[in-house]
């Protein structure tokens, strides 16, 4: 059998094979851990029957554990020094294609169609650069793109926002989009040893599975996010001062009697606020005309 590329050992050695330097401005933390490794790729439940879309494949440490267990994977790398790498590396494994790109640019849906035809499902499975954690995962669920489930490797607090419910500090406009579009779930916090080079934060693993449908049901989805945002605006003030500076001082008296039609108390924080009630609140701003 093939050595496993993330091993300490392996890891080092492809390293001095090819002379590869790592960039930190392209987020290049590979992970060396194979403990770590198993629970990213069992967390994605893939069998033959699956596809697996890999965002930044660095060596291929994870490359390698998808295409032991997925049907087909496709692994989107940005930097052209891997590329001969990942080849070289993954010559042995036939059903892994190697995309040179930039993910953030990339034609997705078109990928995904023409990579992964006739598979029962795809899911995101990735160790991601930390620099580009939030656009990366925006863009797979803004385009819709036909996923069962995304499990990626992120940053603690990043993690944890997402992850987070109404009440405390972590919860803010990132866990609601996040939550609109997927049920999200925590695999395993990871130290930073478990990397070369290591990143000076710690990581953790989530799962984000994707609903049928979002988890509110809302008229116009950019106006939701937008209320959503000017709640969390200043995140110390009422929703009722925060949606003031949203609506405009003219119609700041219409606020009082709009938020207490809805139920919702003018002096409660956006932290407080459930998806269901940034709906609804969404729903009667629209309907007021605001
Ligand atoms: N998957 C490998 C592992 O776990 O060891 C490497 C993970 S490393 C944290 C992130 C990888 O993403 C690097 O290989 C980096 O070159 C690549 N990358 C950074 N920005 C990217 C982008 N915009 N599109 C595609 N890949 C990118």
């Amino acid at each position: 059998a093939t050595a496993e590329v993330g091993s300490p050992k392996r890891t080092k050695d492809i390293i001095a094979k090819y002379g590869f330097t790592f960039k930190k401005s392209l987020g290049q933390n590979f992970l060396i851990d194979q403990n770590i490794l198993n629970k990213i790729v069992s967390a994605a439940e893939l069998d033959e029957t699956k596809g697996a879309l890999e965002i930044g494949p660095g060596i291929g440490a994870l490359t390698q554990r998808l295409a032991q267990t997925a049907g087909r994977v496709t692994a989107v790398e940005i930097d052209n020094r891997l590329i001969p790498i990942l080849k070289d590396v993954l010559s042995d494994t036939p059903n892994v294609h190697v995309e040179h790109g930039d993910v953030l640019k990339l034609d997705l849906p078109g990928l995904m169609e023409k990579q992964f035809a006739g598979l029962s499902g795809v899911s995101v499975v990735a160790n991601l650069p930390y620099y580009v954690t939030t656009p990366i995962l925006m863009k797979l669920l803004e385009e819709k793109l036909p996923l069962e489930h995304i499990v990626v490797m992120i940053q603690k607090e990043v993690a944890q926002r997402m992850a987070a419910k109404p009440g405390g500090k972590e919860y803010g406009s990132l866990s609601v989009a996040v939550q609109y579009y997927c049920q999200p779930e925590l695999v395993c916090i990871v130290p930073h040893t478990v990397f070369i080079p290591q990143p000076n934060v710690d990581s953790a693993v989530i799962k984000l599975s994707l609903r049928d449908k979002p988890a509110v049901e809302v008229e116009d989805e950019a106006f939701f996010f937008r209320t959503v945002q000017a709640c969390f605006a200043q995140r110390r003030k009422t929703i009722a001062n925060n949606l003031t500076a949203y609506v405009g001082k003219p119609n700041r008296e219409l606020l009082g009697p709009l938020l207490e039609g809805i139920g919702i108390d003018p002096s409660r924080r956006g932290e407080t606020l459930s998806l269901a009630e940034f709906a609804s609140l969404s729903h009667a701003l629209l309907k007021a005309g605001l």
